[in-house]
């Protein structure tokens, strides 16, 4: 059931779990301001979702909200992960879904970086 980006922020959610290592993930990166672990349920040969550690909801949310150096951070541990698996010379994609229209299911921002065999072109 995908969720209302405007709702608060609730710090039950699973990956606020994952970030208080409450519940397991497979961890492949971690910093100040990001933690990096393999989706549950993958859609290619590599799937991995960055999230902020920072309390936010969506993009929308840490967009707004988000300072100089947590977004800064987010945005330079997405690009280390995709560098330290090997998918800049292949390509890769990055996903961020926002809300009921854009299908996301955690409400704590996560951008996917799908990589590993080609992607096709975007699918609305
Ligand atoms: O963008 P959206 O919210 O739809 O994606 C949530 C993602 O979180 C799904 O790809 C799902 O497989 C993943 N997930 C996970 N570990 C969990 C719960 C969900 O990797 N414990």
């Amino acid at each position: 059931m995908p969720i209302d980006a405007t709702q608060p922020y609730d710090d039950q959610n699973v990956f606020a779990k994952i970030l208080r290592d409450e519940i397991p993930s497979r961890r492949v990166y971690e910093d100040d301001y990001a933690v990096a672990f393999h989706d549950i349920a993958p859609h290619a040969p590599v799937h991995i979702l960055v999230i902020p550690r920072g309390a936010y909801v969506s993009w929308n949310d840490f967009s707004a909200h988000g300072s100089e150096a947590e977004i800064a951070g987010f945005v330079r541990a997405v690009g280390h992960v995709a560098r330290e698996h090997g998918l800049v010379a292949p390509g890769y994609r990055l996903l961020a879904n926002v809300g009921g229209h854009g299908g996301q299911e955690v409400p704590h921002l996560h951008v996917h970086l799908f990589g590993g065999r080609s992607l096709g072109p975007m699918l609305a």
